[in-house]
């Protein structure tokens, strides 16, 4: 997972935060200090959505004395995703069992979560950014876009002067972003996910910084790839329904056959329901009633 170190005339921000681990914290002060500084001289921490590797270490940050900014709708997901009560790991729980996860999986899903927000530190004020909107990041102006999909609003930061994308987890060099339905999701994140991708297709960038693999340069080259992988995806969903009806499990693991963990499997499951639901307000694809739901072709 990267963060990148911005360094303008009036000092230093970071773009994300990394997931609390032992490891990470140790790395975040090797990295600052080779850079000449200490975490104290971070003065704001712009965090991309609230995922723990992204939104992990804002706390640490926050107490050494950074201000830490999101997105203003992404704020109250965060605070209620890691929540001490856990009642979004209930409710998705309770979501992908009607969607065929067998109970076992489903619990080893539920433990890798709750195991996750172990590394998210708990943050005090975060102040909100609009879209639209230029922040400064230590004497940079870097305009905040709402870029739905891989989260609700998920949001990237368009540095116009340096013609740099601060992209998160929203276009990655290597892999492609994980765009999972969940209960308490947007209503249909992959329709939301390609539209924002169309969006920073023509952004004024030569220079993309992901937060996961290596800085890339072709932006709206990538951007066709993802989109025409998902193209595939959509037809191979299609086909994994085929004439009958089959729960999402089911078609999940007829396009992930190989899932190695519950973590996988979580993302796996999100990711094949998001693809159905886009089928299905596009009218191609049925939810029938059922537990298991069944999905079948219209
Ligand atoms: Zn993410
Ligand atoms: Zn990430």
């Amino acid at each position: 997972m990267n963060a990148y170190l911005i360094e303008g005339s009036s000092g230093y921000a970071l773009v994300d935060a990394g997931l609390h681990t032992r490891d990470a914290e140790e790395v975040l002060r090797r990295s600052l200090a080779d850079a000449g500084i200490g975490l104290d001289q971070v003065g704001r921490v712009f965090v991309t959505h609230l995922h723990p590797d992204h939104i992990g270490m804002a706390g640490t940050l926050e107490r050494a004395g950074a201000q830490i900014l999101m997105h203003a709708p992404e704020i109250a997901t965060a605070r209620r995703m890691w929540s001490a009560d856990h009642t979004m790991v209930d409710e998705t729980y309770a979501w992908f069992e009607r969607h065929g996860m067998p109970p076992d999986v489903d619990q080893g899903m539920r433990e890798a979560w709750l195991a996750m927000g172990r590394g998210v530190d708990e943050l005090n004020h975060v102040a909100e950014a609009d879209d639209g909107e230029t922040i400064d990041l230590g004497g940079r102006r870097e305009k905040l876009k709402w870029t739905p999909g891989h989260t609700d609003y998920h949001a990237v930061l368009v540095d116009e002067a340096e013609r740099v994308l601060f992209a998160g987890d929203h276009v990655l060099p290597r892999i492609t972003s994980n765009v999972g339905l969940y209960p308490f999701s947007r209503d249909d994140p992959l329709g939301d996910f390609l539209d924002a991708l169309r969006s920073v297709r023509t952004l004024p960038v030569t220079r993309v910084l992901p937060a996961h693999g290596e800085p890339f340069d072709d932006l709206p080259g990538r951007v066709d790839q993802v989109l025409a992988h998902h193209d595939g995806r959509l037809a191979a969903t299609l086909d994994a329904i085929g004439d009958g009806e089959r729960d999402a499990y089911t078609i999940c693991r007829k396009l992930f056959p190989v899932l190695r963990s519950p973590h996988e499997e979580r993302f796996a499951l999100a990711e094949t329901l998001a693809h159905l639901r886009y089928l299905e307000r596009r009218g191609k694809v049925r939810e029938n009633e059922g537990a298991p739901a069944g999905w079948s072709a219209t």
